[in-house]
């Protein structure tokens, strides 16, 4: 009897153990394998995502198109819709999502069920956000994947919530497939000669097509270097990747997509610097705290820096 109940309690906690241990996406039901990112690719989605540069064929399960400000946009994900809508400052209109079930049809965001959290893979997501037609839908797919049924807002809400820990994860992923390399103790910076390394906050770096990857000490030698490349190299610069840090996060952001202060009283490394932030927002309050303009990188120069 004692044996029997010690076994009973061990086998029960092994349970709750293995519970623990295994994430709710696990837990569902064998029904919800669906072909998520699709592979073989559907030539038939065209397009890539304005924010991330993902594939339509691969991930036209969870798109998104809508208008941000006079421009019509395309994203891989709700993820990269809320980053869009963040980083420009920017209110969307006229959103639709692709039918997760049937990729070929869109529905209008606002009358589409939402399914938050279940099995199904997320995209550029912890947890998956995905779009159904109606509620019994969505309550079918619920009970054979997880997850919980919500509206547009619902699935909004979350993917605002998650930004900085989504992009955090998916920052782990570019550094693990050599995307963006940190710079160590021997990296000095080609245009002022300083050790990137000890400018965390301010450091970036191009990759050029060729995978040199050039670190700097900080925008302002980056865009000097941009600009007079022929100053500080032989050959011509080609650049791939340019990434600088969000002033905001800490993470590092595509240099072309990021909000700039110029001007501002804030100094860096080299004294003036344009400061980085992904979210149009935080530039915005920098810029109010520490005076300075709110420009775009095309804007941006060794020159305007200094103004
Ligand atoms: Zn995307
Ligand atoms: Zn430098």
């Amino acid at each position: 009897m004692e044996r029997s109940r010690r076994k009973f309690i061990q086998t029960g906690a092994i349970g709750l153990a293995f519970l623990a241990a295994c994430p709710s996406s696990l837990l569902a039901s064998n029904d919800c394998n669906i072909k998520h990112p699709l592979m073989p690719q559907d030539k038939s989605l065209q397009g890539t995502c304005d924010n991330c540069g993902m594939m339509r064929p691969m991930w036209g399960r969870t798109w998104h198109t809508f208008v941000l400000g006079k421009d019509s946009k395309q994203t891989c994900s709700i993820h990269c819709l809320a980053e869009m809508v963040r980083n420009s400052g920017l209110q969307p209109s006229g959103i639709m999502v692709a039918n997760y079930l049937d990729p070929h049809t869109s529905l209008v965001a606002e009358d589409a069920y939402y399914v938050v959290g279940s099995s199904a893979r997320g995209t550029m997501s912890i947890k998956s956000k995905i779009a159904l037609p109606t509620e019994a839908a969505a309550q079918d797919f619920v009970r054979k994947c997880g997850g919980e049924v919500g509206r547009f807002d619902d699935a909004y809400g979350a993917a605002v919530a998650a930004l900085v820990a989504e992009n955090k994860m998916i920052q782990k992923k570019r550094v693990a497939k050599g995307k963006i390399v940190e710079p160590t103790d021997a990296d000095l910076c080609p245009v002022c000669g300083m050790h990137v390394a000890r400018y965390p906050d301010n450091k970036c770096q191009i990759r050029t097509k060729d995978g040199e990857v050039i670190h700097f000490c900080a925008t302002h030698c980056l865009f000097e270097y941009l600009q007079n490349g022929a100053k500080y190299r032989d050959t011509p610069l080609h650049p791939q990747l340019i990434w600088v840090v969000d002033y905001a996060t800490g993470l590092w952001i595509p240099a072309k997509k990021a909000n700039y202060v110029i001007g501002s009283t804030m100094k860096g490394p080299m004294g003036k610097e344009a400061f980085p932030f992904a979210a149009r927002d935080a530039a915005g309050s920098f810029a109010q705290k520490y005076s300075g303009k709110v420009v775009v990188f095309s804007e941006v120069s060794a020159k305007t820096m200094l103004m």
